[in-house]
């Protein structure tokens, strides 16, 4: 256990990369003043004088809603509370709409953006030129393609800026977007820390009729998939002066909903939710026991069964007795891979997919899935969002799931087609332990952060207001040993908590290409500033040229940026010129004020950011002991899976006589692990396999069995010391060990 990364988090969006961060479409607004950026911070939220609140009155709205449901989605009615939430949304209130997941929440904003138009035009109120846009900030790439497909087989205006667009294509785009000839627009949030991107929205005529905000409830630092680039989609909202905002998401805990609402001004009346029971899903749950290894086993030269032997046995029997398309959730990328093989061993048709697979290999999985070509799916996190298979006929729980709002994503995709199908959950003896190693991995140790933030005050001494620093988090991942998801964290706190930096757009550090046989003819005759200077500036190694690109263009003696260069070396390489590699993400954060440098000021911030870590942490422990108490409490489980999510069971049903905990009345037990306080004895036993002594809480990790980029470089999981205390209380090593 433990023996890999898992696809935790991360992974779940996994589709976006970074890539498309970059900027490489409005060269001339790259710098941005830091007195500009930094009045974004006061929020204010009025309605456009042109959307009047006494709209969702007009019976003629139902009727052109009505219409638009029927003449462009061919559909005969509205499902759900899709129609209030429309409603609210023409009547030019924010609105959250809380739905199951294939329940057709982009319904709710896709009608409306359709609508704005039509309705200006019958109220006179604007013309066809300042139509504006609606704009959906959506986590997933391969979601917004499927998005903009079918609306554009409907006939309705809709694209998405994402980075498998072209130079010549985002220019159409912003084309399109400044004659208002676009009705929606999909984006990644972390588009949204683009200038290029954020200027040419502001100047959009008819301005934003609509933000929506897909999976919302990444806005949450309590939720189960906080995203921090999901906390600058408010900012967004004021900066662009979005007319109204519509927040999806399907799964949303009362106090994940209230976060949103705070985030984005949503009255109460305007929460549009329905409940995440599903009537079809058989919820069951079983104890996997490890049998005590018999005198008589051991005899007969049987070794003792393993927790997963056992499990693997339930699991062939289950599936052996419940055919149709089935999903295996594991925790980790290599269980992924491993019980695929297994399963297969075992004459059952399955792959694995995880995120960290070649993209081809996971589109082939996913498509050869759909089609029924294979059967059974074992997957991490990563496999599902946008999955829309009606006929999924189980979902198996292998491991313990980190939240309830995870468990009840990946169930809520079986059976679509409302036919009944099963949920298996195995709760092993081991379950929170792989819960437990990743919670804890994710907090970087007091030392480790401390080095990281005063390198990036280092970075920013003596810089006033205004100026831009640059680091390569994926640099300072392995530097100072912190996972890239509380990094990303941390910069999030420094920008919008402590108000001291303000991410921008990221840049390539390296660019280097391959000439084809056009390249010498071309560039010896291109004239052109940016020409010249990739030419005399590009050198050649062997097979690949390589280019300094801020080299390039201060080569050219004033008048050229960096931008130029880019753009033409994007241009050489759409022509067949050349072909172009990038690597190396260089994040950039504009200073907003002075970076603190005192020793005292450096460790009040590092303080905060620690203890809002520790929080994290417990935070993510207290989600999964959530799931613990689920599977094995005394109730009913849809009933406690609703009551989760602030709702209860149709008609205040008690039960819903389908589930495990209804069919035996018997709660389940909860696994007891050996929780040992570690002595001195133990300690010595870890200081003795090992000579590392600078960072206790460091050493402590290594002893509970947690990996991160030090304990790889330092080859410590072949150390004795690695996870030899993974059955002891980890706060008690991580005491001892600084004391030890
Ligand atoms: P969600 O975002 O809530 O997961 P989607 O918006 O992707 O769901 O919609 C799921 C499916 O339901 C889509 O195929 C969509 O076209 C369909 N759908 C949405 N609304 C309706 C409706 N009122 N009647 C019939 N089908 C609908
Ligand atoms: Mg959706």
């Amino acid at each position: 256990m433990g023996d890999n990364f898992s696809d935790f988090e991360d992974d779940v969006f996994d589709g976006v990369d970074e890539a498309q961060l970059l900027e490489l479409e409005k060269p001339s607004t790259a710098k941005r003043q830091a007195d500009d950026a930094s009045q974004s911070s006061k929020r204010q939220k009025t309605a456009h004088p042109t959307s009047p609140s006494s709209r969702s009155q007009n019976p003629d709205h139902l009727a052109l809603v009505e219409r638009l449901l029927s003449e462009k989605f061919g559909y005969s009615s509205f499902r759900h509370e899709q129609e209030g939430a429309i409603k609210s949304i023409l009547a030019g209130k924010n609105t959250l709409v809380v739905f199951p997941t294939g329940a057709g929440k982009s319904l709710c904003y896709q009608i409306p953006a359709i609508a704005f138009p039509l309705l200006d035009e019958a109220e006179g109120t604007r013309d066809a030129a300042n139509g504006g846009v609606t704009i959906v900030v959506s986590p997933l790439i391969a979601l917004m393609k499927d998005q903009v497909d079918a609306l554009q087989k409907r006939g309705i205006a809709a694209d998405s800026i994402d980075s498998t667009k072209s130079w010549d294509e985002l220019q159409l785009i912003y084309t399109r977007l400044r004659r208002s000839e676009l009705r929606i627009l999909y984006c990644a949030p972390e588009r949204l820390n683009n200038e290029g991107f954020l200027e040419t929205v502001k100047g959009i005529p008819g301005g934003i009729r609509l933000l929506a905000v897909d999976e919302a409830h990444c806005i949450s630092e309590w939720g189960h998939s906080f995203r921090p680039d999901y906390l600058k989609v408010a900012r967004f909202v004021d900066e662009i002066k979005a007319e109204r905002v519509i927040c999806l998401t399907a799964t949303a805990t009362p106090k994940v909903a209230e976060d949103v609402c705070k985030a984005f001004s949503i009255s109460p009346s305007c929460v549009f939710q329905t409940s995440p029971y599903r009537p079809n899903l058989q919820l069951y749950a079983k104890n996997i026991e490890v049998p005590p290894a018999s005198v008589i086993k051991v005899f007969l030269g049987e070794t003792e069964k393993s927790e997963d032997d056992v499990r693997f046995e339930e699991m062939f029997r289950f599936l052996r007795s419940h055919s149709g398309p089935t999903l295996v959730y594991v925790a980790l990328q290599q269980q992924a891979e491993t019980h695929a093989k297994i399963l297969k061993k075992k004459g059952f048709n399955a792959a694995a997919f995880h995120a960290g697979m070649k993209t081809e290999d996971k589109q082939r999985i996913q498509d050869d899935f759909m089609a029924s070509r294979i059967q059974i799916v074992c997957a991490t996190i990563a496999f599902g969002m946008g999955i829309d298979k009606a006929n999924i006929r189980n979902i198996i729980h292998w491991d313990l799931s980190n939240s309830i709002e995870e468990y009840s994503q990946q169930i809520g995709r079986a059976g679509r087609d409302g036919l009944t199908s099963h949920c298996m959950f195995y709760l092993a003896p081991n379950a929170f332990y792989m819960r437990e190693v990743f919670a804890r991995g994710d907090t970087p140790s007091r030392q480790s952060l401390a080095s990281l933030i005063s390198d990036i005050f280092v970075q920013g001494a003596g810089q006033p207001a205004g100026s831009v620093i640059q680091v390569s988090h994926y640099k300072q991942t392995n530097d100072f040993d912190i996972r890239q998801n509380p990094l990303g964290i941390i910069y999030a706190t420094l920008e919008l908590h402590f108000g001291l930096i303000r991410a921008i757009t990221p840049e390539y550090s390296a660019y280097k290409f391959e000439a084809t046989k056009t390249y010498f003819p071309t560039l010896k005759n291109d004239s052109s500033p940016e020409g010249k200077a990739v030419f005399s500036s590009a050198t050649k190694k062997i097979k690949w040229f390589t280019i300094d690109v801020n080299d390039a263009a201060r080569s050219a003696g004033g008048g050229l940026k960096r931008n130029d260069i880019v753009r033409k070396l994007n241009q050489l390489n759409e022509r067949g010129h050349i072909k172009l590699q990038t690597s190396g993400i260089e994040h950039r954060y504009l200073i907003l004020k002075e970076l603190p440098q005192t020793k005292d000021e450096i460790s009040s911030v590092v303080d905060k950011l620690y203890a809002d870590l520790q929080n994290r942490e417990k935070d993510a422990l207290a989600r999964s002991s959530e799931v613990m108490a689920l599977i094995t409490g005394r109730k009913c489980f849809a009933r406690a899976l609703a009551e989760h999510f602030g709702m209860g069971l149709p008609g205040g049903k008690e039960s819903c006589g389908h589930c495990t905990f209804c069919m035996t009345r018997t709660p389940l037990k909860t696994p007891v692990r050996p929780r040992y306080a570690a002595t001195a004895a133990t300690i010595q036993e870890v200081l003795k396999a090992t000579d590392l002594r600078d960072d206790p809480r460091f050493l402590a990790r290594v002893a509970f069995g947690i990996r991160s980029p030090r304990v790889t470089k330092l080859k410590l999981e072949k150390s004795p010391a690695f996870r030899s205390l993974a059955h002891y209380d980890f706060e008690v090593c991580a005491c001892a060990c600084s004391v030890g």
